[in-house]
């Protein structure tokens, strides 16, 4: 609605920062920490000197974000203090809203959205259908869990506020998708098929055609979803070596609301959560380096690319009322609404705080520094 536009703040894309703890595997091999957080938001990387050379080259260098998430910082932090929970709200009210993991591989996206690996490991198909997700669905996974992530915790919210408005009567519907090679394709029904993006003019949007989608009354509706979609994208992982860092995946849940106001006056307001995790943004340098073909390597690129220029272009004053390259991939014609107008886009950006990654989140703390 109109009026909803105009109620929308300034700063439509919120950057956050999650850095990981070393894993096992680091401390085994003496991989030092060059992460540290001298506070107010500060972070400082330090051994640049192994990366950079020459005798004038800086060995550290500091960075300045509002919201940090040092490798002690648990899941429920994470969702509580990462503005997810505002997210919620105003996907409920209407409003487009995106949250994406961007990283380089092996940083903790997954990790941040949907948990440790494991999380949801399930091996046998869920039979979904559009009205009836989970009848064959026997063991679901535990809600208490303190490792779910901020997927699964922005569910449970979702769930807590709706429940609140006995008022307002609501549709919740679920698709996700992975956009591999710049195709689309539907983790909720594997026949990996590519699936065209088109144009609504109704909804003044871009989608995917006929894209498998899911009517979520319960929690546990939801829930089927996220785990036949993960299902699905680890069995691609199979077949294709290493999809899970080259692909981006997106979960999304679509709330329509009705309400029906004393005075005789009916609202109906159509808002979205998308979940984005994004394919390693180390790929971009490696497709190349590696000697992929140039298609795979300039479409592997492209998504990751153009939602970098398009992000940037939003932040810079002078260039956000211009053009943005929405149109010059899958990812951003689907995260268009999200990302401009009345949307709403949370980014985080999540880093190892290794040496031996140092280079990588140099660049990713300098991706997150321009989006802010
Ligand atoms: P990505 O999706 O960016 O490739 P993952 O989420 O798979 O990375 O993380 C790589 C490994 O590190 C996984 O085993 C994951 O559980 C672990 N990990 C990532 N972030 C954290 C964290 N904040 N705390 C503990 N373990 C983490
Ligand atoms: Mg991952």
């Amino acid at each position: 609605s109109p009026d909803a536009k105009q109620s929308v703040p300034e700063d439509s894309i919120n950057v956050v920062i999650r850095c990981r703890p070393l894993s096992q595997k680091e401390i085994e091999a003496h991989d030092a920490s060059v992460v540290t957080f001298p506070g107010g938001g500060q972070i400082l990387l330090s051994g640049l000197d192994s990366i950079i050379h020459g005798d004038n080259g800086p060995k550290t260098k500091q960075f300045s974000f509002n919201v940090v998430f040092e490798p002690r910082a648990q899941q429920p932090d994470v969702f509580l203090y990462s503005g997810m929970t505002r997210l919620v709200q105003m996907a409920i009210e209407g409003f487009s809203t995106t949250c994406f993991c961007y990283g380089q591989t092996g940083s903790g996206k997954t990790h941040t959205l949907t948990g440790p690996p494991g999380m949801f490991n399930r091996k046998k198909p869920i039979f979904l259908s559009p009205f009836c997700s989970q009848f064959n669905r026997k063991k679901p996974p535990d809600p208490l869990h303190p490792d779910h992530g901020i997927i699964f915790r922005s569910f449970l919210y979702l769930f807590s506020l709706l429940q609140d408005r006995q008022d307002v009567h609501y549709v919740l519907k679920a698709t996700f998708l992975e956009i591999y090679n710049e195709k689309v394709i539907d983790l909720l029904n594997n026949t990996r098929r590519s699936l065209p993006v088109r144009w609504s003019k109704k909804s003044r949007s871009f989608f995917v055609e006929n894209l498998f989608t899911v009517d979520c009354e319960e929690l546990d509706d939801l829930l089927a979803v996220l785990e036949e979609g993960m299902r699905n994208r680890s069995v691609g992982a199979h077949a294709m070596n290493d999809v899970s860092s080259r692909s981006h995946t997106m979960l999304t849940i679509s709330i329509t609301s009705e309400q029906l106001m004393d005075n005789g006056v009916y609202i109906t307001k159509a808002g979205k959560i998308n979940f984005v995790d994004l394919a390693g943004s180390e790929m971009t340098k490696k497709t190349l380096s590696e000697g992929k073909t140039l298609r795979e390597a300039n479409n592997i690129n492209k998504s990751l690319m153009v939602l970098g220029y398009c992000i940037s272009s939003l932040s810079d004053p002078k260039k956000r009322g211009g053009h943005i390259p929405y149109r010059d991939s899958k990812l951003t014609k689907l995260l268009a609404d999200s990302l401009a107008g009345s949307g709403v886009t949370l980014m985080i950006a999540t880093i190892s705080p290794a040496l031996s990654n140092i280079s990588e989140s140099l660049n990713t703390l300098r991706y997150a520094a321009r989006a802010k």
